[in-house]
């Protein structure tokens, strides 16, 4: 298995709402764990700043915003009006959180000081609900799509408008290869 996440270089908030996938008619939630919440954090850390460690109420909170992202994105490509709760989590995630980092002085001069864990929990759902929110409004809302593949729900902007798969050796390869199958099937 090559990575746990699939799809990985979409924006922050699509690489959150990919967290969730299908499989064989099956839908997985790959954010099944701290530790999975965690492993996440650090494949995005360079987007992403977290230090420390992941509990059960942050699993909790990360996959209740992404779950209301992914309704509202679903929302605005099928052009149908959201439930006023996934609105309300959003807004609520951009609104929290004191500061984004603090200043801290040391005999050796100025550094960046770690923040305590619950502005550090605020700040991940406040960046998270702000990519969120560029997604839902911005210039590329229009190019966000789901992959063409029955079997997957990945999404992603299609920057190229040709663009139908989440990946081209996942679901194109999947889809070429069925294709194949059905051709050689129906020519014996
Ligand atoms: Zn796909």
């Amino acid at each position: 298995m090559k990575s746990r996440f699939p799809l990985l270089d979409e924006p922050l908030a699509l690489d959150l709402v990919n967290t969730r996938i299908r499989r064989d008619g099956t839908e997985v939630d790959l954010l099944d764990s701290p530790v999975a919440l965690l492993a996440w954090l650090r494949a995005e850390r360079g987007r992403l700043a977290w230090s420390g460690a992941i509990d059960a109420a942050d699993l909790a909170t990360v996959r209740a915003l992404r779950d209301a992202i992914d309704r509202l994105l679903r929302a605005r490509r099928g052009h149908v009006r959201p439930a006023r709760a996934d609105v309300d989590r959003v807004n609520h995630a951009l609104a929290s959180g004191p500061a984004l980092a603090q200043l801290g002085w040391r005999a050796t001069g100025p550094v960046l000081k770690p923040l305590p864990a619950p502005a550090r929990r605020c700040m991940l759902l406040r960046t998270l609900a702000s990519d969120a929110l560029t997604l839902l409004t911005g210039p590329c809302a229009d190019q966000v799509r789901e992959c063409a593949h029955p079997d997957c729900r990945l999404q992603f902007v299609a920057r190229n408008p040709r663009r139908q798969w989440c990946s081209d050796q996942l679901c194109g390869n999947r889809a070429r290869v069925a294709k194949h199958y059905r051709r050689h099937h129906q020519a014996i």
